[in-house]
């Protein structure tokens, strides 16, 4: 027997609609590429991107077909985001940090029909426009005024005259939720990117999971500002979370200095962030170098690698700031885990505190997890031993775009690629990724765990740990090392720190102190090219 209830599509245009109904007022404030502080309502969002799908479909945009955007977080973008989406078509987020090449490569892929550009982006866009295959038109996300004189594009669109050229009554059209909505491609350490394909579905039932308290907990007495990128998984979902609670948005454009940030934070009184820790570690240097605090701040969210302890303690300690660790990839729409606390964990002394919220957390209801062993059989929580982290739900991946690279799936699971443990009451750690993994004789050594160690010690700025030969042991770790600027610090002095923090064979091997370690495109070290970078090495005495 059927249950009586309606059959409503889970549609992203409904969040819009949500948002300008009951949330018409709210405030949505971007700084923009061309310089200056924009805002307007929920009520003229809606109503500019109602335009903008007449005017994709002027432009002769089908449903299921993509539209890029190369851009920046911004009401542009999010217009972007609800108004191609919302018409059944499929919205391409780029990578804009990307090589020229990915970018033909994946617009390639993904046939896109429409690019739509920040200007910030105009020289990427000129180096990849005659070389793209599908896409029909190129769209600038600015007004008449501020369109480039000679933009060396052929019929170079402005985003601003197609808007203003259409009209706001527009009927989102209703259709199967399991239609694909956004696309995002994640590059892996090898081959080629790979496509996400979500659907609306997935989107809406990863928006409702991320909202609640215990995970990004969004009210709409919150003003967010989404650091990490709208063109990296969706900017974990919050211009979607935002919507369906009616928060105030800020946007930061391209200002992701410390001092921009930090001046948007004030003005616009923002209460919850999110970003990768390469970020926040820019902004602390920002507001301990100025004396600073910030005044209304509440909660970050910090995810995409691991949030070394010092920061959680650091945001705590100094600017009364909690810090959300978090987990996921764009595999995962991206949300997996969430270190928020259990009520066992509140009275807890305050070091055993953080030493929760330097986990990577427990899932959020709708994301299943299990570790298990090389011969693919589940391990137990609670027990000493890390396995290979697999993980199920309806906004997990269950293949590529194109079925490009296989089945990725095992079993029905999807296999994360990262090496966790559990512990008795399901907060999972990451002690290391399959990719990345240090075997020293048959044993795992936590390459993070080392980074952490390193990262405490004020003289650094950056630490990465990566396997390195070894005759007897086959592998050994070895520490890269970035120095603050003006800080002195010895091999000697950096391995003595280690002492009784760890077990004496987990030390590090050796130190190599460099300039810069690699960051990909999201700010993550790239352990790949450091391993490059380092093919000649030798440990001493190896
Ligand atoms: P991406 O698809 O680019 O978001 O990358 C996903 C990968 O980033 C995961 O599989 C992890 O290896 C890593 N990652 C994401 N969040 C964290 C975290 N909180 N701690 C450690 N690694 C993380």
């Amino acid at each position: 027997m059927n249950g009586l209830m309606m059959q409503q599509p889970l549609l992203i245009s409904s969040l819009l609609v949500h948002a300008e109904r009951h949330h018409g007022d709210r405030e949505v404030v971007s700084r923009r590429v061309e310089g200056d502080i924009h805002r307007y309502t929920y009520r003229e969002m809606a109503a500019r991107a109602r335009r903008l799908a007449n005017a994709l479909a002027a432009l002769g945009v089908k449903p299921s077909e993509r539209v890029g955007t190369l851009a920046w977080n911004g009401y542009r973008h999010m217009e972007l985001y609800y108004a191609v989406s919302g018409a059944g078509s499929v919205l391409h987020t780029i990578n804009p940090r990307l090589h020229p090449d990915q970018v033909v490569y994946i617009a390639d892929h993904a046939e896109d029909q429409v690019l739509c550009f920040d200007l910030s982006f105009l020289p990427l866009v000129q180096a990849v426009a005659g070389r793209t295959k599908t896409i029909r038109h190129f769209v600038a996300m600015t007004d008449r005024a501020h369109m480039p004189a000679d933009p060396k594009i052929p019929n170079l669109l402005c985003y601003e005259d197609l808007v203003a050229a259409e009209s706001d009554q527009y009927e989102w059209p209703e259709f199967d939720e399991n239609t694909a909505s956004s696309l995002c491609y994640t590059s892996g350490t090898t081959g080629n990117p790979k496509g996400v394909l979500y659907s609306h579905r997935s989107t809406v039932l990863h928006t409702f999971a991320i909202a609640l308290p215990d995970a990004l907990n969004c009210s709409a007495n919150d003003s967010i500002l989404p650091v990490v990128p709208m063109f990296h998984v969706n900017a974990w979902g919050l211009p979607y979370a935002a919507c369906m609670t009616g928060a105030k948005l800020v946007f930061p454009g391209p200002g992701l200095d410390g001092k921009s940030l930090y001046e948007l934070f004030e003005a616009e009184q923002v209460t919850v962030s999110a970003g990768v820790p390469t970020v926040w570690q820019a902004l602390l240097a920002y507001v301990d170098a100025n004396k600073l605090k910030f005044s209304s701040m509440r909660r970050t969210v910090v995810g995409g690698s691991a949030c070394p302890p010092a920061m959680l303690r650091k945001f705590a300690e100094d600017y009364d700031v909690h810090v959300l660790h978090a987990w996921g990839m764009t595999e995962m729409s991206p949300v997996g885990t969430v270190a928020a606390f259990k009520p066992q964990h509140l009275a807890l002394p305050v070091e055993q505190r953080y030493a929760v919220m330097a986990k990577q957390g427990r899932a959020v209801y709708g994301v299943d997890m299990k570790i298990v062993d090389p011969a693919g059989r589940e391990l137990p929580w609670g027990g000493p031993v890390s396995g290979d982290l697999l993980v199920r739900g309806p906004w997990v991946l269950s293949r590529y775009f194109k079925g490009d690279g296989g089945n990725p799936l095992r079993g029905g699971w999807f296999p994360t690629g990262d090496v966790a443990r559990i512990d008795a009451e399901g907060y999972m750690l990451i002690t290391d990724r399959s990719k990345d993994v240090i075997k020293s004789g048959g044993e795992w050594i936590g390459s993070i765990d080392l980074e952490n160690i390193a990262m405490a010690h004020p003289a650094v700025a950056i630490a990465a740990c990566i396997a390195v030969p070894h005759p007897k042991w086959d592998e050994r770790p070895l520490l890269v090392v970035v120095r603050r600027p003006g800080a002195e610090l010895t091999r000697e002095e950096l391995l003595a720190f280690y002492e009784g923090k760890i077990a004496k064979w987990w030390t590090p091997d050796d130190v190599v102190f460099v300039d810069a370690i690699p960051l990909g495109a999201t700010g993550k070290m790239q352990k790949n090219k450091l391993r490059e970078m380092l093919k000649d090495y030798r440990l001493p005495g190896a």
